[in-house]
């Protein structure tokens, strides 16, 4: 799809991030609904790549893109929009996710990374912020945020979100994998099925010696099943080549439970939306 600005009518804000805004908008010519993200032209490099990952991308389980173009020194990709937005905003404004529910995400989460992993891409910024649902029940990860040519730069270490960055990619800038996405799901799972962040008022230094000298972080004893807090501890094994793949996770009994069952989110979507 050709998209450019004038085609495009602001409806409102989205959010906000480190690399820009977001904001809902209506493509003129089709009536499409969008999520228009603004990206400032210094982020151009890693965007390049970024776009290159989208346009090979086709997932029930990634947020799609409908093309790019650049205005007025930034550059704006056009997402498919997610009308229940994401699930940090999700569980701000509702509360903790119910464990059943978190499982079920961190089934199409892992479909998702399976999917990139099949294609030798990874994610390297798995973040409540970046998983987003829609009306239909749809659960899609978005933001292939970090390429591995900004990996090259000074800011390697610092690249993900920090509070979500595995202990491997704190020591050696290199080894990061699809494990390393699997750490950044399993305390995204603690988060929002508890409604708090799992490193919250620690600066970038206490994290990163906290993350490599501390126990791994866990689900508070006593509120959720057995095999939830099995699940949680799969993913965020401190040596990486231990930890569960996406592949293990989804072979894991409390995923194969709720496969088995059914892993629609249609119910809880209905209930987000009043
Ligand atoms: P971050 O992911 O760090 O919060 P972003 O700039 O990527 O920053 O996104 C800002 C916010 O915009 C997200 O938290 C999310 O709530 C919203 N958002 C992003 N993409 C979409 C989309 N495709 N549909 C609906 N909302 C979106
Ligand atoms: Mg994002």
């Amino acid at each position: 799809m050709k998209l450019k600005d004038k085609d495009l009518e602001f409806l409102g804000e989205l959010g906000a991030g480190n690399g820009g805004t977001v904001s809902k908008v209506r493509h003129i010519p089709t009536g499409i609904i969008m999520a228009r993200k603004n990206i400032m032209v210094s982020a151009e490099r890693q965007l390049k790549s970024e776009l290159k990952i989208l346009h090979i991308v086709r997932s029930d389980y990634i947020v799609s893109s409908y093309g790019a173009f650049s205005h007025e020194g930034a550059i704006s990709v056009c997402l498919e929009y997610m009308d229940l937005g994401s699930l940090d905003n999700i569980y701000h404004k509702k509360g903790p996710i119910p464990e059943v529910t978190t499982v079920k995400i961190a089934v199409h989460v892992l479909r998702g990374l399976l999917y990139l992993s099949e294609k030798s891409i990874l994610h390297r910024d798995i973040k409540p912020s970046n998983i987003l649902v829609n009306s239909k029940g749809q659960v899609k990860i978005t933001d292939f945020g970090v390429s591995k040519q900004v990996l090259d730069t000074i800011a390697r270490t610092f690249t993900g979100t920090q509070g979500y960055l595995a202990p491997e990619r704190i020591t050696s800038e290199n080894s990061y994998s699809v494990t390393s996405d699997v750490w950044a799901l399993g305390l995204s799972l603690i988060e929002i099925s508890t409604g708090k962040n799992v490193y919250p008022l620690l600066s970038l230094f206490e994290m990163m010696t906290y993350v490599q000298e501390s126990e791994p972080p866990s689900l508070p004893p006593g509120k959720f099943t057995p095999m939830f807090e099995d699940l949680v501890s799969k993913c965020v094994i401190k040596d990486p080549t231990k930890r569960f793949s996406p592949e293990d996770l989804l072979r894991h009994p409390y995923c194969m439970d709720v496969i088995a069952d059914g892993i629609s989110l249609i119910e809880w979507a209905e209930s987000l939306k009043d």
